[in-house]
């Protein structure tokens, strides 16, 4: 999207300090700067800017970054609006964007429609919606609530809305395109939602793109919900109802609260839990687990207490898992909803019961509502564990289900494909585990910018077993001048994990070695893994097998070659 040099030059001309000084009051301690984390909760600063690294880190929560990376976290924007903003900043022009579309015309012209909508329910709601005010009054649901989700009221009239739109001059294609118009056979246009409580649904950026209308009186025709069909700016199952008013709180307490519906909503922000979300629909879709991401990566599932909703809760925690998410699962007591528990046992009830949500496997392992035997109940981790692709999220989940369900992971994972996996998995741990040359010489490659040309003819990407690693080695050799500015390495990089851990690096002091030292650690380490697979192979294969003199021959290969090295040194990186 944007030169690499054009990049550079907003880079250079910005300070870091500035810029963050224009949004958190940093403090002068030591060489650089300290303030209180603007992405965690917390009493004592942890959070320092280096001038003259020109990145961020957070000692308390692990978040780092350079410029670019601050104003899109905390801005909560996508790198090229962040490069925009940092680009007026530094007075860098940025090439003209292309001119809008056909498409983006069309589009701007249903977000209008929904927008003026939105504004004309809110004021039916104020005017004429007594039925609507007084539904809410009896709910308890307050004003502040009403006004933050921009609850309204639908006249109780085919045209009111066709109406009052014609005169904003949107026509009625586009009304018909927003889902906010219905043709009928004789081909006339009525108002799709009438007597009806709205709810607008916005989408990331803020901007409403449908509408929820939930009935006023139970003899209403169309269902207790109507909801805007998919149009150009909307489709079902891909926003979060609640996410654009719930973010920050969601991002300050680290994780979302996720219930199903409107009411529930609505009902948990009115009670304190403004960090809650809605899927408005049965099971979460990986579009609104990606949205939600960007926020948080722990979700607590607050479905109903039926069968219906505890499946659901199931099936969302789930894909939620496959998605990176840390997921709980509060349950409620089989005949409640999220609205019904509230207004029955209060918000510290909710909050306790929030509190001792157990993990997934937990969840599964005690419910007895959603009528699966404890053998379904098996099959379906072990489905989910086999298809989580990272090793180490695999591991751990494998380890708490077994846990829950008090057998072993061996047992757990018995069986032809899943004992194979199961084998591959805890090799990579042990891999993990022992990755502290890996940090080490990567940490080398950056503090030493013109020693890495060298190192890296060297050393191949498959000496780094940790996937981490692996990646910043990749980065780093591919374009070693990039180290100049180190800073500058951490837009590259799109996993958080990653970043959080190329900041702490930089931020570190450098190891004291010499290139040829850091190779030979790099390399005697992975002659002692080899050496190691090795031996292990041996026991599994006959004495007399060509595999066996095979790998007899490779073993003392290995053995020459850490004998070659200074004993010393490898009995330092033994572990
Ligand atoms: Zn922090």
């Amino acid at each position: 999207m944007f030169d690499q040099s054009l990049i550079d030059q907003v880079r250079e001309n910005v300070d870091i300090v500035d810029v963050i000084q224009s949004y958190i009051p940093l403090k002068k301690a030591g060489s650089g700067f300290k303030a209180l984390c603007p992405f965690h909760e917390e009493d004592t600063p942890s959070f320092n800017v280096s001038r003259q690294k020109q990145i961020f880190k957070c000692f308390g929560c692990g978040k780092s970054g350079n410029v670019f990376t601050f104003v899109q976290e905390y801005e909560k924007i996508s790198f090229p609006e962040a490069m925009r903003r940092l680009a007026q900043r530094a007075g860098v022009r940025l090439p003209q964007q292309a001119p809008p579309s056909a498409a983006d015309h069309a589009r701007d012209a249903l977000f209008r429609a929904c927008e003026l909508a939105a504004a004309f329910y809110r004021k039916q709601l104020a005017t004429i919606g007594e039925t609507a005010r007084e539904y809410l009054e009896q709910r308890g649901i307050g004003e502040k609530t009403v006004e933050a989700f921009d609850i309204g009221y639908a006249p109780d009239d085919f045209q009111a809305l066709h109406n009052y739109l014609r005169e904003k001059s949107i026509s009625d294609n586009d009304l018909i395109r927003a889902g906010l118009l219905r043709r009928n056979e004789r081909g006339n246009v009525y108002d799709l939602l009438r007597h009806r409580l709205i709810f607008p649904i916005r989408n990331g950026n803020g901007r409403v793109v449908a509408f929820g209308g939930r009935v006023l009186s139970p003899d209403q025709q169309g269902g207790k919900y109507i909801n805007s069909p998919t149009s150009d700016i909307y489709t079902k199952g891909e926003e979060l109802y609640g996410l654009y008013q719930a973010r920050y709180d969601i991002g300050k307490r680290e994780h979302a609260v996720m219930c199903e519906g409107y009411t529930d909503l609505i009902r948990l922000h009115d009670s304190g839990f403004t960090h809650a979300v809605a899927s408005l629909g049965t099971a979460l879709t990986n579009r609104q687990l990606h949205l939600l991401g960007r926020y948080a990566k722990k979700i607590v599932l607050l479905y109903d207490g039926d069968r219906a909703g505890r499946t659901a809760a199931m099936k969302s925690g789930l894909s939620a898992l496959q998605q990176g998410f840390d997921v709980q699962v509060c349950a409620l007591p089989a005949d409640q909803d999220p609205d019904s528990y509230l207004v029955e046992q209060g918000a510290e009830a909710l909050q306790k019961l929030l509190d001792e949500a157990p993990s997934l496997p937990d969840f599964v392992n005690a419910d007895s509502v959603m009528d699966m035997s404890r053998r379904t109940k098996v099959d379906v981790l072990r489905d989910a564990i086999l298809r989580i692709d990272n090793a180490l999220a695999r591991e751990l989940f494998a380890g708490e289900v077994a846990q829950a369900f008090g057998v072993s992971v061996t047992s757990l994972l018995a069986g032809g494909l899943q004992r194979r996996r199961k084998n591959n998995a805890e090799r990579e741990q042990f891999f993990l585990a022992k990755n502290h040359w890996e940090q080490e010489c990567i940490r080398f490659m950056m503090q030493h910018p013109e020693l890495v040309e060298n190192l890296c003819s060297k050393l191949k990407t498959d000496y780094f077993f940790d996937e981490i690693y692996r990646e910043l080695y990749e980065v780093i050799a591919r374009q070693p001048e990039r180290l100049q500015h180190a800073s500058s390495l951490l837009s590259e990089i799109a996993s958080e994990d990653v970043r959080n851990l190329l900041g702490d690096l930089l931020m570190d002091e450098a190891p004291v070695l010499t290139e040829p030292e850091m190779v030979a650690l790099v390399r005697q380490r992975k002659a002692q893994l080899d050496l190691r697979r090795i031996e292990e192979a041996l026991t599994l294969v006959s004495q007399d097998s060509v595999e066996f003199t095979e790998l007899l021959r490779r073993k003392k290969e290995l053995q020459q070659e850490l004998h070659v090295h200074d004993r010393r040194k490898v009995t330092k990186t033994l572990f």
